[in-house]
């Protein structure tokens, strides 16, 4: 006989408008555990879905960029315990496939984390008695939620809730496209196109790696104001002249490009930002079916390399700890990226404000 938790989630049904309504939740399974949200950031992947741009299994119980406490285990859980604090991962590592035994979760074959489904085929959570499905099989815009252990991982109890979402997917994604992927050494110049919340992250990255010169390139004015303040050296607001302004800054081009929107259109300037030999990295993820023209040609004559970062080739067990500590040694100000708070109820209010152009990073607290 097992027991089900009645509560409160905000819903994608089809629709950009999110309710909010009862779901009821099983009791963890083996290998699962509970966790009680206490913050959720509002993400644009979570947005990309309300807009229809990638199809997700519905009801969805949206949120993919949660913390929160654990407050029951299932059988045979080993790594974590009731009234642990934990980050959740919106790409949970099935442990056995070659990738995962690698040391590379981030490209695990295995992970039923873009299904929205458990480790097991199932989703925990039902509304109106059909079956509701956890977005990436996190769904922390509800204010409980049943994932997979590996789902969630263990940080330091001082570290705030609404610091910890966040590590969850911009800061991992940020951060880990300049350490993991790129590797940025001290001295080199980067360019980071976008200064919303992942590229804020970037920003951050680059800062902690000593990168310089780092400009931040964006429409908005608002945002690279907040840019010079997370370790932009230079900003520059700029369309289709970016390559040019770049050059200005440093003649013979960047050391790397991020690119941090998701627009076909930008991520398609990124080398010509470059200097010879220069990295560009896509970070931010555009709609399904939108390919990007690339000069070939230029790309391999100049020893260009392009390289797709999906979530800063993230090891949540071992990133997101190092992730919170760095926070804690106050080398990485995650708390200021956060501009604006939200309870559940007024989940579409933090995502008009995105909407309207809003700057830094929006969170529900629960
Ligand atoms: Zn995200
Ligand atoms: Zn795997």
């Amino acid at each position: 006989m097992t027991s089900t938790l009645i509560t409160r989630g905000a819903l994608f049904t089809g629709s950009d408008r999110l309710e909010v309504r009862d779901v009821a939740l099983r009791e963890p399974g083996r290998g699962e555990v509970r966790i009680r949200i206490r913050a959720s950031g509002v993400c644009g992947s979570d947005r990309h879905v309300l807009e229809g741009d990638w199809q997700m299994p519905t009801p969805t119980i949206m949120g993919h960029e949660g913390a929160g406490i654990i407050d029951a285990v299932g059988d045979g859980v080993t790594s974590l315990e009731v009234g642990d604090h934990v980050i959740m991962t919106w790409f949970y590592p099935c442990g056995t496939c070659t990738s995962c035994r690698q040391g590379r979760t981030w490209v695990c074959t295995g992970s039923r984390s873009e299904e929205c489904l458990l480790p097991d085929g199932t989703t925990p959570a039902a509304v109106d008695g059909q079956a509701a499905y956890p977005y990436l099989a996190v769904g922390s815009m509800s204010e409980h939620i049943v994932v997979a252990e590996q789902a969630a991982v263990r940080v330091p109890q001082d570290v705030p809730f609404d610091v910890a979402a966040l590590i969850g997917c911009s800061i991992a994604t940020g951060v880990g496209a300049v350490v993991n992927d790129a590797r940025v050494q001290p001295g080199r110049s980067a360019v980071v196109i976008g200064a919303g919340g992942v590229g804020l992250s970037i920003i951050m990255g680059l800062a902690l790696a000593g990168a310089s010169p780092i400009i931040a390139a964006d429409l908005n004015e608002e945002a690279l104001e907040l840019a010079r303040t997370f370790g932009a050296t230079h900003t520059v607001r700029s369309g289709h002249d970016l390559p040019d302004l770049v050059r200005q800054i440093t003649p013979e081009g960047a050391d790397f490009a991020f690119e941090a929107i998701g627009r076909p259109e930008t991520i398609a300037m990124m080398p010509e930002t470059l200097q010879r030999g220069g990295s560009a990295v896509i970070v931010g993820l555009p709609p399904q079916g939108r390919p990007v023209p690339i000069d070939a040609l230029a790309l391999a004559e100049e020893g260009k390399t392009l390289i797709g970062s999906n979530y800063g080739s993230t090891v949540p067990a071992r990133d997101f700890p190092m992730l919170a500590q760095l926070y804690l040694d106050g080398k990485l100000p995650i708390d200021r990226l956060i501009t604006n708070r939200f309870a559940l109820d007024d989940v579409n209010a933090a995502f008009d404000l995105m909407r309207a152009g809003a700057k830094g990073r929006s969170v529900l607290v629960m």
